[in-house]
């Protein structure tokens, strides 16, 4: 790889579930509601600054160079407090494929997962200092109430993006069986009819 990533910004596009040009040239990867990852218009070799207008995805204020951005398609129509999620709530498989995917991110670029590296958007302003008017996403997680406000869906998040990187990581081992099979099929040429 000649481009470097350093961090992961999770959003949600604040918009229906139509994935539009406009959403995508947003994010570097939208997730839609079904869990499926589509590219965006930049790939994220296009974070490598300089970043020249529209020559990269700008998902986040002021922090977008080397900085991949994933959106959720949905939440449109959404309201802070109360919080209501509208008709186009993120869903919880949609967030676990953004689980999948920065684990991905992390492990292809190596990233160690902190607050300061894997956040959500709603994070950005208090844990990196760069001011960002009012982004609230993601505050609120619609399948789980227990869960909220930003810093408790960001630990969240990270928890389990550390789950899923350790579980890639870590080398299962082997079941004797499956050692006694390998021996057996080295023996007599590993040929299966
Ligand atoms: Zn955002």
């Amino acid at each position: 790889m000649d481009y470097l990533i350093k961090g992961v910004i999770l959003h949600w596009t604040a918009s229906s579930y139509n994935l539009t040009p406009n959403v995508l040239k947003h994010y570097n990867f939208v997730i839609d509601q079904f869990a499926k990852v589509h590219d965006g218009l930049h790939p994220l070799a296009h974070q490598t600054p300089p970043l020249n207008s529209g020559k990269y995805a700008a998902h986040t204020r002021r922090h977008n160079s080397y900085q991949a951005g994933i959106g959720l398609l949905g939440m449109h129509g959404a309201k802070e407090k109360p919080f209501s999620y509208g008709k186009y709530p993120i869903t919880a498989i949609q967030f676990m494929a953004a689980v999948k995917l920065t684990a991905t991110i992390c492990i292809d670029h190596g990233i160690t997962v902190t607050p300061q590296t894997v956040l959500t958007h709603a994070e950005v302003q208090d844990n990196l200092g760069i001011k960002q008017r009012g982004k609230w996403d993601i505050t609120n997680l619609p399948w789980n109430s227990s869960i909220i406000g930003a810093t408790a869906v960001g630990s969240h998040y990270r928890n389990l993006v550390r789950v899923e990187m350790d579980r890639r990581l870590t080398k299962p081992t082997q079941s004797p069986w499956a050692a006694l099979f390998s021996a057996i099929a080295a023996k007599f040429g590993g040929k299966k009819t």
